[in-house]
This record gives C-alpha cells, structure tokens and sequence, in this order.
C-alpha cells in the first residue's frame, strides 16, 4: 500500500531524506522510530503529499502520490487529483487538531459532507458509529476544549476514519497526551490493526509497537539505517546508532 523507492527530499540545501526505500503491504501495520529531526514527520508528509519529494518513487495505494507516470515521464497531478489521493489516506498528529468551535459529532462530520458531498443524515448516523467505535459515544455533543487530551485524540482517529481511508498515518499521537491517557488511544489503534487497517506509525511506544507492528523502521538523519520485525529491530539492534537510541528511549 506503501512503497518508497529512494525517495529524497531536501529543505533548501539540507537533505532531510536520502534514498528513503520501504514497503509497507496491505493490512500491516509499521512502526518509525528514530531521533529528533531524522526525517519521519517530513516522510508521513510526503506520503499524503502535504511535502513533495525531489527524487525517487513513491506510491500509496497503487498510485504514484502526486504523480502520474505516461511511458517514462512523469507528469504532475492537478490539485484535484492530489486531493482525491489524500483523501484516501488518513493522518493523525501529536496535536489534535480538532474544530474547537464543533462538537465531537460535528468535527468527524465535517469533511464527509465538505469533500464527498455526503448528506448529512448519513454524515451524522457514520459520525456517531465511529464515535461508539472509538468509546465515545456519550461524548457526542462536547466540544474539544470539554474533552481530555485522549479524548480529543481518540475523535481525531475517528475524524480521519470518516472518509474510509484505505491507509492511517500517525505521527506520535500520544507523546502529547498524560501518561494514564496514553493507553486508550493505543487501545482504539490497535483495534484498527486488528479490524485489517494498513497503518504506518511513529511512535517510540514499544510495548505498542512490539505488539502491534509487522515491521519497524529505524530512522537517523534522513536515512532508513536498520528495519525488521519489531522484535529483531528492538530486541536485537545490528548497528550502533540503533542501539544508541534505543538505551535512550527506554
Ligand atoms: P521529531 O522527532 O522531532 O518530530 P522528525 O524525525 O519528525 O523529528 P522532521 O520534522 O521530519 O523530523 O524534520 C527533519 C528535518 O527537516 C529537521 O532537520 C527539520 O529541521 C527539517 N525541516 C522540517 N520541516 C522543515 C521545513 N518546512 N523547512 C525547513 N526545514 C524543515
Ligand atoms: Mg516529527
């Protein structure tokens, strides 16, 4: 659903990716990890297109993200073709996000109505399943600012979920949140992973992502230096900045 094939990306005159290669398949579920400033919010960007990529290939559900390929040149999407490519993916941040002037129900309505043309009787019955389905269906009518942390983030995952992506990125969603917060919003993604959402997470939740991932990979300065099950890549480092940066998140 994912595949990165030297996928590069410079700010400037700064690479911040450098031949970023990786797959992630259908119904799997991978983790990112590494330091500060390697390079793993900017690549959750590329792949929704929120940042273009200046070498490489990289596609998301069968298509080329911004792209589309005729003979051996590639040709640019128009913006509509983008939006419609993001549409299918899903993306929750560390920060919430939410509409603080909509109620819960209302934030996951909107973009259903806005972007698919959805009615909105059928936008609210959706917005109030996925609301139980993440456990907060009493909390319909609460605006963000009269919802926890965890809360508000479990609404975000519904958010996303209401335009029935085919792929969920998340780019830590719980180092914001209290410790006791923690738990609920790993709880609701793991239930996606079980329920077969293809998922590509960074997180440095290693319980999480020993218990959930298919693959994980290790990040540092803009290059994929080591992946594996989440297993070998946590349980057995190979290189030394793996190991490096493992002894410090733990
Ligand atoms: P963190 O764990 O702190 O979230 P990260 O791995 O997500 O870090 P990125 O946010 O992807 O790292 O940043 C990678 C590098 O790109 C950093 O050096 C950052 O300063 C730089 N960078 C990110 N966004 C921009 C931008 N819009 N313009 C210029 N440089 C940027
Ligand atoms: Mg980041």
């Amino acid at each position: 659903v994912i595949r990165a094939e030297k996928v590069s990306k410079h700010f400037g005159r700064t690479a911040v990716l450098k031949d970023i290669t990786l797959e992630v398949h259908q119904g799997e579920v991978a983790v990112l990890v590494g330091p500060s400033g390697s390079g793993k919010s900017t690549f959750l960007r590329c792949v929704n297109r929120l940042e273009r990529i200046d070498g490489g290939r990289l596609w998301a559900n069968g298509e080329l993200v911004g792209y589309r390929q005729v003979g051996r040149r590639l040709i640019e999407r128009r913006p509509v073709e983008v939006t419609r490519q993001r549409q299918d993916v899903g993306m929750v941040f560390q920060r919430f996000n939410l509409f603080a002037h909509m109620t819960a129900l209302e934030n996951i309505m909107h973009a259903p109505v806005l972007l698919k043309r959805m009615g909105r009787a059928e936008a609210k019955v959706r917005a109030a399943a996925l609301l139980d389905r993440v456990g907060l269906g009493r909390k319909a009518a609460n605006r963000p600012a009269q919802l926890s942390g965890g809360e508000q983030q479990r609404v975000a995952i519904a958010r996303a979920l209401a335009m029935q992506p085919k792929l969920m990125l998340f780019d830590e969603p719980t180092s914001a949140l209290d410790p006791e917060l923690v738990g609920e919003v790993l709880d609701v993604m793991r239930d996606l992973a079980t329920d077969g959402m293809t998922m590509l997470v960074v997180t440095h939740e290693m319980g999480f992502a020993t218990q959930v991932a298919d693959s994980a990979f290790f990040m540092d300065d803009g290059r994929i230096v080591e992946s594996g099950s989440p297993n070998e890549l946590f349980g057995n480092p190979q290189h030394e900045r793996t190991k490096a940066f493992l002894s410090r998140v733990r």
